[in-house]
């Protein structure tokens, strides 16, 4: 199995992964027509669309293929944005860019259930759907609206009352939602992996633990450094999300990036069969979102966020486990036996974000939390903005990437806005 260093808990999905994969480190300068930066979903799936293109790719891990949040998320697979629906986007972007982008999203979990089937990713996929529980009456209307948009734009999505969403989940307590039966989920570990495995044999050549340390532009092609050697490329593209570090340092500043947590249950045998019966993949309307799924051997997977991270290992398991009793009373009183932490990429609008520069510099940024799908269908977006793509063909128009207002503090505080949260869901109605 791979290593994962040491400081860091390692995901339950590492000790559940069945895919396996191991690539070496850089050694000796070499060439390539796109150099990807970035083993996330993000990474690869822009590296093997690129080698399905014909072009020599290399691909530079800093860690572990799935080190960052692609090994780490609940794993659920969502077909839609945190914040825009159809109507929204349709505002932003009247005409072909808001279609475009609305089929982009739309097809976001085809096109991961796709790679899943084309590749034989062994990821215990599951697509039974995506459940989003209302917390509030008031919430429970507006997704009833946006179940009916996104219906309209062809998604297989519908509105649910109160009585069955209590089926579908095995829980009272919600005011109705709706359900998206085009998503569901997987190991996201596994599936990076597999993804890893898929862009080998399309020709990418991936290297881990080789950090790109420093680009630059050396006449027509890029200079990237390894601690080792270097590679060469005319074109480069990053996909270095929440972890993006200072080689393109105003995409930094462009997102803030937040910490959130998971903890999983031991299997929960029989009482397993009665918490989401049918499997789906559950998160609701609040903003200090809850979220939860089942994993194949049937224990709970879940998560929080938390405004003050000291003593994280302890405090957050205890509030995950107190929320899902809140919601499963049967559940036995027994700790979480998983913990686990990764980094969200979020943005100040909460919408993905392309870039492009002259100089062949491309990346996509801003999963905003919902990223497994949207990165399977961002890769070839990335991809065609490398090939040249016109701006107003691509599926996202690219811009420069906006600044966060006073960055360097807005990051550092972001958390902080937690508390506040808690207390506009607490006040809904
Ligand atoms: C705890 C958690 C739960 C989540 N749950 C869900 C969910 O249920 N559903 C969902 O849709 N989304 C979820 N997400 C979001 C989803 O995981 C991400 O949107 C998605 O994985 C992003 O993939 P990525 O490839 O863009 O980034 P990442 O997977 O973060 O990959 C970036 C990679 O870049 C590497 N890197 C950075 N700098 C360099 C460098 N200089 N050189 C080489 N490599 C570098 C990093 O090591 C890292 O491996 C969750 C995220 C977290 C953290």
């Amino acid at each position: 199995m791979t290593a994962w260093p040491v400081d860091q808990p390692s995901p339950l999905w590492m000790a559940l992964s069945r895919e396996r994969f191991e690539a070496p480190e850089l050694r000796g300068d070499i060439e390539a027509d796109v150099v990807v930066i970035g083993g996330g979903i993000s990474g690869l799936a822009t590296a093997l669309e690129l080698a399905r293109r014909g072009r020599k790719v290399v691909l530079l891990e800093a860690v572990k293929i799935g080190y960052g949040a692609s090994g780490r998320a609940n794993g659920q697979v969502i077909s839609a944005l945190t914040r825009h629906g159809p109507a929204a986007i349709r505002t932003l972007w009247p005409g072909e860019r808001g279609e475009r982008f609305i089929a982009l999203v739309q097809g976001a979990a085809d096109t991961l259930f796709t790679l899943v089937e084309t590749y034989g990713i062994d990821c215990d996929a599951r697509r039974n759907g995506w459940l989003q529980p209302a917390h509030s009456k008031g919430r429970a209307r507006r997704v009833a609206g946006l179940a009916e948009q996104w219906a309209a734009a062809g998604a297989p999505a519908a509105a649910l009352s109160a009585r069955e969403m209590e089926a579908r989940l095995g829980a009272g307590g919600y005011h109705g939602g709706w359900e998206h039966r085009g998503g569901g989920h997987i190991n996201p570990y596994a599936f990076t992996l597999g993804l890893a495995r898929a862009a080998v044999q399309e020709g990418v050549s991936i290297f881990e633990e080789s950090p790109a340390l420093r680009v630059e532009r050396d006449g027509d092609t890029w200079l990237i450094e390894t601690p080792q050697d270097r590679i060469r490329a005319p074109k480069l593209a990053l996909a270095t999300a929440a972890h993006t570090g200072n080689l393109w340092p105003s995409l930094r500043r462009s997102i803030v990036p937040v910490t959130s947590y998971q903890a999983a249950t031991e299997p929960l045998g029989e009482l397993a069969e009665r918490i989401l019966p049918g499997d789906e993949a559950a998160s609701d309307t609040r903003m200090d979102l809850r979220y939860f799924r089942k994993d194949r051997d049937g224990r709970l997977v879940s998560g929080a966020a938390l405004a003050v991270q000291l003593g994280a290992a302890t405090r957050l398991p205890a509030l995950v486990a107190r929320r899902l009793r809140e919601m499963f009373p049967a559940l036995p009183h027994k700790p979480m036996a998983f913990f686990w932490r990764g980094r969200i990429a979020m943005t100040v609008d909460r919408l993905p974000h392309l870039h492009r520069r002259e100089d062949g510099l491309c990346a996509w940024i801003g999963c905003n939390g919902r990223g497994l799908a949207l990165a399977c269908a961002m890769g070839p977006v990335l991809a065609d903005a490398i090939d040249g793509v016109p701006d107003d063909q691509l599926a996202v128009r690219p811009t420069e990437p906006p600044p966060v207002p006073l960055h360097a503090i807005t990051s550092r505080i972001a958390r902080l806005i937690l508390p506040w949260y808690r207390f506009k869901d607490s006040r809904e109605i």
